[in-house]
């Protein structure tokens, strides 16, 4: 097969045998593929030094069934200001966490990997807020379709944002039909939409308390789609950011 160039962030890499790196990226043309890197442990150069947990680069690679053969990798970015701070490394390490686990191998997505390279970028270039992470959850269970309606209750077709809601299962409904999941009050419906709408990290301002409600809808959101534990949650979760 021949070699084919894509754009790529690297989501995972585990050590193969005496020097190989097994890596997961997510690609702009070819979707997520898992590739072997021969020798990569011990020529990172020959990789461009490019081989690094979510760096952003240019990637060669043959295509195969299983394994993909990777044969080169330039850097576009490898996110230094990232690099050298823990709560955003603890950021973005959840966010490729939570790409792979929702992401199917091979399966092209540019809104999803628009997405996460924006992230990437808003953590590169300014301070660590947890409401990039929610607006970045937000738009990951939108764009997979995941995002149940925040315009319509689905039992009485009533507007959720009238009178506040309640999620029950994977459904928003209005306050009056009841749900037991976490209540959404009715500015943070609001909040909620309009920050889909916009579709740009730090556009919409979320004061606390509705801060802290769409965090605990994206939470049981977020658990119960990716359906086992996230474990860079509890790397987060440790330095007091979750
Ligand atoms: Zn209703």
């Amino acid at each position: 097969m021949l070699a084919v160039t894509d754009e790529a962030i690297v989501l995972a890499l585990h050590d193969y045998a005496e020097t190989d790196l097994v890596c997961t990226f997510f690609t702009l043309d070819h979707g997520k593929i898992r590739g072997i890197a021969k020798g990569g442990r011990r020529s990172r150069k020959r990789f461009g030094g490019a081989l690094e947990l979510f760096a952003r680069l240019r990637l060669t690679f043959r295509p195969k069934d299983g394994l993909a053969r990777l044969e080169e990798a330039e850097p576009i970015s490898v996110f230094p200001s990232i690099r050298g701070d823990l709560d955003k490394i603890a950021f973005a390490g959840y966010a490729c966490e939570l790409t792979d686990l929702f992401l199917p191998e091979g399966l092209r997505n540019p809104r999803f990997h628009r997405l996460l390279t924006a992230y990437l970028d808003r953590l590169e270039s300014s301070p660590c807020e947890l409401l990039d992470r929610r607006f970045f959850e937000m738009n990951l269970l939108n764009v997979l379709g995941y995002c149940p309606p925040l315009t319509e209750c689905p039992s009485c077709g009533g507007d959720p944002s009238v009178h506040g809601a309640r999620f029950s299962g994977p459904d928003l409904l209005c306050a009056p039909c009841g749900g037991s999941g976490p209540a959404v009050s009715p500015g943070t419906v609001k909040l909620l939409r309009r920050s889909l709408a916009t579709g740009r990290f730090g556009a919409v301002e979320f004061p606390p308390r509705e801060l802290r409600e769409a965090g605990e809808v994206l939470d049981s959101l977020v658990a119960s789609h990716a359906g086992k534990e996230i474990r860079s949650l509890r790397f987060l979760r440790e330095i007091a950011l979750a």
